[in-house]
């Protein structure tokens, strides 16, 4: 067994006990603690005068105690007045002792480590670790940075650091073999050895600054970010090939269907959408089962291309199952894909939560004897006892909302075969991300949207200017628009100061008696939403306020103006998504997007950027930059939101040579792969691939 194998109880100080809490860490061999790598670093190299500190950095100091006080009020605590030979600062403890009293005595000599804010009276250091040392002695500084490791109860940084520093010197001997990559590929792109690496990132002399190291574009960081980035890569390319072993149906029809469909169509489709369609028939043909992800911006026809590949579908004999993030999205494709499909011929249900035992059990046994053909639902399409005859294509619409780690989880309702499957979303990703993130799965993105749509205008306006827009919007009803109005939050809260949906329709009714208004939330029973939504589309309603439930998919062409209150309190995406409901029709379109004061420097920043660019992927680089990857895609449960020392979007522009060099090893060092997994796939992921 390589050295690297042996069980951490081989290390000095390693019993069952601490094994079982290492093992918490997913740390069980000597390798698992070397690539257990610190998330940070603080200096306690040097010691900081006090006019060098900065507020939040952790730091070590050295001062002189000039006067210790009790403050009796509010909480009783314990202040110190301290200085050095450039500032003063100020030491509080909140739990102290009488002895503790007594041992800061004027002049006594302390060392500190912590962090400094801003207090009324200057620097302030909140329970400081401290040790008092004698006058003119040479206490010594620390050699190394110290390294901050992802820990848990009973696991210090302490005993990681020496744990790291046990195998570090026991594999010192051996440390060429560390190196999984092949000697050529490290030499082409100036890799330092791993060993080195490993040390540096564990052990790190002072100058190696901390600001370098806490940035993650140190060399030896970069390094392992890159194999990391590899193996997570190779992992998702290997998951796409077992699912090319799996056996789905061929489907071989010619699509006469979809081609009278598109006959019966007032409008043509754009060539983004006929070479969707044309990639689509070709994966269905395919032996294996279709994996295919259609990303295209809000409003560029995805659910036809859906429809388009149901169709084929259908006419070779199997059933083909839709599912929608929303009951108000499930209820409206219905509506739609009824009115295209029953003129063909085909039978279309909607299985949602507001049917009745009796209706729910007559769609399931239509299904289960095909007589319906395409079956509309959410998720509960997969989570009841639905039971296809011959289901051959599951549709997942808006697949954000299901996250990503959803969709390898969707259960298998083919019976002897396995579905194709067809995944629509709006959220954009930059190109290498979307590599990234979906390497196991095909992509295709819609990067047209149909002719004659109007941009859509965007305004940043302050609720002080609220009855502006209240008259701006009586006047465009009276024309016979429609108005949406969305609130940010559901329910009253003291925490949040925010209009809450229901105060907001109370107060519009007050303030436009004249208004047909209504209010659709997303804890009102499915049946209610349907039909409020029926009523705002058929123009019964002028004003519909709503909480976000409405971000995603509806389709109202009249409705022309968007008052989103609060707006700041939502990503870039769901915005964008959220203003998406407007400019779907001949209409001049408006988006107010009603914020209150003040507004954090970074959140006016944002919303000027959605005022300006109705680029979809535009706004989801700089919200991928200013949030991070895991917040914008939901991802929190998907490997690459584990990554130990990556950074999809630091690193982004590693992955031209990630791509590169996988392709190499798959080609050339296939034998090399199993080794780079175990190193760095979490156990619960390498089980998790099934
Ligand atoms: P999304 O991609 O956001 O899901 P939809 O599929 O809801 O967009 O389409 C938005 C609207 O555009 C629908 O009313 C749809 O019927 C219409 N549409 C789709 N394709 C075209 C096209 N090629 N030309 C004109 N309108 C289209
Ligand atoms: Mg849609």
């Amino acid at each position: 067994m390589s050295l690297l194998q042996r069980s951490i109880m081989d290390l000095k100080g390693v019993g069952s006990q601490l094994a079982k809490k290492l093992a918490q860490l997913q740390i069980t061999t000597f390798q698992d603690l070397l690539f257990h790598l610190p998330m940070r670093y603080v200096d306690r190299t040097r010691i900081h005068p006090l006019n060098t500190v900065l507020v939040d950095d952790p730091v070590v100091i050295e001062v002189e105690v000039v006067k210790t006080t009790v403050i009796p009020k509010p909480r009783r605590n314990l202040s110190i007045k301290v200085r050095d030979a450039d500032g003063f600062a100020e030491l509080r403890f909140f739990h102290f002792n009488s002895a503790q009293q007594t041992q800061f005595q004027p002049g006594t000599k302390v060392r500190c480590f912590g962090q400094a804010r801003l207090g009324r009276t200057g620097l302030q250091f909140i329970h400081p670790e401290y040790k008092i040392i004698q006058k003119d002695t040479l206490v010594p500084v620390e050699e190394y940075l110290t390294p901050i490791y992802p820990a848990t109860d009973g696991v210090s940084q302490k005993l990681l650091r020496t744990l790291v520093a046990q195998v570090l010197t026991v594999l010192q001997p051996i440390q060429n073999s560390l190196d999984i990559l092949p000697a050529k590929i490290c030499a082409e792109l100036n890799f330092m050895p791993l060993f080195e690496c490993l040390q540096h990132l564990h052990f790190p002399t002072p100058d190696f600054y901390k600001e370098v190291l806490n940035t993650g574009v140190h060399p030896a960081q970069r390094r392992l970010a890159f194999e990391e980035l590899l193996t997570q890569h190779l992992s998702l390319r290997q998951k796409r090939q077992r699912h090319m072993q799996l056996m789905a149906h061929q489907i071989l029809a010619p699509n006469i269907l979809g081609k009278k469909l598109l006959q019966n169509l007032p409008f043509a489709l754009t060539t983004a959408q006929q070479n969707a369609i044309a990639i689509i028939q070709k994966d269905l043909t395919n032996k294996y089962p279709m994996l295919r992800l259609v990303q295209g911006d809000v409003g560029s026809g995805k659910t036809l291309v859906a429809v388009m590949a149901a169709l084929a579908v259908i006419e070779a004999g199997f059933q083909v199952a839709f599912m929608a993030p929303t009951e108000i999205l499930a209820e409206q494709h219905y509506q739609n894909i009824k009115k295209w499909c029953e003129p063909l011929g085909v039978n279309v249900a909607c299985l949602t939560g507001s049917l009745s035992a009796k209706e729910k059990s007559v769609i399931n046994t239509a299904v289960k004897n095909s007589e319906i053909q395409l079956l509309l639902g959410t998720h509960a399409l997969f989570q009841e006892t639905v039971s296809f005859e011959n289901l051959a294509l599951v549709i997942i619409d808006e697949q954000h909302r299901f996250g990503v780690a959803q969709r390898l989880a969707l259960h298998n309702k083919a019976h002897d075969k396995h579905c194709h499957q067809l995944i629509l979303t709006a959220t954009p990703i930059p190109r290498t991300l979307a590599m990234t993130f979906y390497a196991d799965l095909d992509y295709t993105v819609i990067d047209e949207l149909p002719p004659g749509r109007k941009p859509i205008t965007t305004l940043l306006v302050g609720s002080e200017r609220r009855t502006e827009v209240l008259q701006r919007i009586a006047n465009l009803c009276q024309q016979g628009q429609q108005v949406y109005w969305v609130c940010t939050l559901i329910e009253e809260s003291e925490v949040l100061e925010c209009t809450p949906a229901e105060v907001a329709y109370q107060e519009l009714q007050q303030q436009m008696p004249q208004l047909g208004i209504a209010l659709i939330h997303g804890k009102m029973p499915a049946a209610l939403k349907e039909q409020t939504m029926q009523e705002f589309k058929q123009g019964n309603i002028d004003l519909l306020v709503a909480t976000t439930v409405i971000e995603v998919g509806v389709d109202v062409p009249n409705a022309s103006l968007m008052v989103i209150e609060n707006p700041e309190r939502l990503g870039l995406a769901q915005l964008h998504q959220l203003r998406g409901r407007v400019g779907r029709g001949a209409l001049q379109s408006y988006c107010i997007l009603l914020y209150k004061r003040p507004l954090s420097a970074k959140a006016a920043q944002r919303l000027q950027f959605l005022r300006d660019s109705q680029d979809g992927f535009a706004l989801a680089e700089f919200d991928l930059k200013l949030r991070g990857p895991g917040e914008v895609f939901g991802t929190k449960q998907s490997g690459l939101a584990n990554l130990r020392i990556a950074d999809l979007m630091r690193d982004k522009d590693l992955m031209p040579k990630v791509f590169a060099v996988a392709e190499i090893l798959i080609q050339e060092y296939p034998n090399l792969i199993p080794a780079l997994m175990q190193r760095w796939l979490r156990q619960l992921e390498q089980y998790a691939v099934v």
